[in-house]
């Protein structure tokens, strides 16, 4: 898998290849069986069921680095933050900023485009409980440092949602930067912000979870804040 992730030539080989791995045996397990028995309000629909590749543009400027798929978002509709609450909150503040077509995201073919943005998550497959192994995260990390590599040329701005995302932007900073990890690590908050000599600056972010956005620890005000500054950072008018 790790070659594999080595041998894509674009996103869309990335895309297609992220999307048909099985390397973790307890995530292919769940986003299987999520996908059987499904939730009520979706009985009718056909869950996608498999790896969740990365959304945007190749040429993106900025990242957002998300956690994993959710079982019935991303793990129904096919598509990174679609169909879900976390989703919501994200394309509308992606469109408040001007970095979104439209401001929601609910199926494939819904025609909605990024400019200037690539969002894509640490972990490809929904994980029980929204929470992946840090094993699995690293048996993840080659396609996600695959994708850093393929984007590397216009990136300028890392967001990483959350605590597990910002976790693992730091090998993959090495990796695909040769760049050493600071010692100590920042550690993760809302608002930190961490910018070597040659790699994109990261953006610590609360994760737009509804744990977060329903109990008004992250608000849409704050969220503005965050991509305004990203923009800023990224010379994204
Ligand atoms: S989490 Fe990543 S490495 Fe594991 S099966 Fe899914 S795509 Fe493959």
């Amino acid at each position: 898998m790790a070659a594999r992730a080595e041998q894509a030539v674009d996103l869309p080989d990335l895309d297609g290849a992220i999307a048909c791995c099985f390397a973790c045996p307890r995530l292919v397990a769940w986003r299987e069986e999520v996908g059987r028995v499904k939730r009520a309000s979706f009985r009718d629909q056909e869950y996608w069921a498999r790896p969740v590749p990365g959304l945007g543009v190749a040429d993106a400027r900025l990242a957002i680095l998300g956690l994993a798929p959710a079982a019935h978002g991303g793990n129904r509709t096919g598509r990174i933050f679609t169909g879900d609450r976390s989703g919501d909150v994200l394309f509308a503040a992606l469109h408040r900023a001007g970095l979104a077509n439209q401001p929601t995201s609910v199926w494939r073919d819904d025609g909605l485009a990024l400019r200037d943005t690539r969002i894509f998550a640490a972990v490809r497959c929904a994980p029980p409980d929204n929470k992946p192994t840090p094993a699995e995260r690293d048996t993840c990390a080659p396609w996600l440092h695959r994708e850093l590599e393929l984007i590397k040329p216009a990136l300028r701005v890392v967001v990483a949602l959350g605590a597990f995302a910002w976790s693992a932007w730091w090998p993959a900073m090495t990796a695909v930067y040769g760049v050493r990890s600071p010692v100590p690590r920042p550690p993760f908050g809302h608002g930190v912000r961490w910018t070597g000599e040659q790699t994109p600056t990261v953006m610590g972010c609360y994760h737009v979870s509804q744990q977060n956005t329903f109990t008004g620890r992250l608000t849409p005000a704050m969220l503005d804040e965050v991509f305004a500054e990203a923009k800023l950072l990224a010379g994204i008018d």
